[in-house]
């Protein structure tokens, strides 16, 4: 079930599942999608009454709500944390950096989003890969799998089995921020847990964790809301 809101000018979903106990309300920061969870029981009144009550919190988490930005010629696009110009020229046969923070694609790629994701994804592997061999060495376990996804609510994952997963997005934070990440899960290698020696081990490995933990999540949302 929907009904339209014409204060924020988007649908609000509702959820009914039988085993829902009490009423709950989210915002997604990367889309703006509202939904609320409800019982089925409840009647469309209470739900209502629920979202007049809480229109101000939810006015508040839509002015933090990233503005997705479509990837096409003239955009910039961070590239660890170094912002460059979407551009296009007949001179390239295949897409490249060029000097004067420049991506330039060959004129006749129809479907840049597509290009440039491909493109950031096979220097993402090539700059991190190394990266995460070097530092694994570190580690008594051997690296079994490593492998990069576009996840929508974590930047990485461990398996005690060894598999390395990570958001390819990443590649668009400065340096310092995606190491911290490889360092943060390549150290669940040891701490299968967010403890207190898990923590002490991120921190002799990379001193700067704190501020890079900090950036992901007050810019985290920027790098997810490029649309490719
Ligand atoms: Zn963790």
């Amino acid at each position: 079930m929907t009904f339209y809101s014409p204060e924020f000018d988007r649908y609000i979903h509702i959820n009914r599942k039988n085993k829902i106990r009490r009423l709950s309300l989210k915002v997604c920061r990367v889309t703006g999608k509202i939904s609320i969870n409800a019982s089925l029981y409840l009647s469309n009144l209470d739900i209502f009454n629920f979202f007049n009550k809480n229109r101000s919190w939810i006015s508040k988490q839509l002015s933090k709500c990233a503005v997705p930005k479509i990837v096409d010629k003239g955009l910039m696009l961070p590239v660890e944390g170094n912002y460059y110009e979407i551009v296009s020229n007949n001179h390239v046969s295949t897409i490249r950096f060029l000097e004067s923070n420049k991506i330039c694609l060959p004129k006749n790629i129809i479907n840049v989003g597509h290009a440039v994701q491909k493109f950031l994804i096979v220097y993402c592997k090539s700059i991190m890969t190394p990266f995460i061999i070097e530092k694994s060495n570190l580690f008594k376990k051997k690296i079994q799998k490593i492998s990069f996804k576009d996840t929508k609510s974590r930047w990485g994952s461990c398996s005690s089995k060894g598999s390395i997963m990570l958001n390819w997005r990443l590649i668009m934070a400065p340096p310092s921020v995606y190491k911290y990440v490889i360092i943060h899960e390549l150290s669940h290698l040891v701490h299968m847990n967010h403890g207190y020696l898990f923590w002490k081990l991120v921190g002799e490995l990379h001193p700067s964790y704190m501020s890079d933990r900090e950036w992901l999540n007050k810019n985290g949302h920027e790098i997810r809301k490029y649309i490719f």
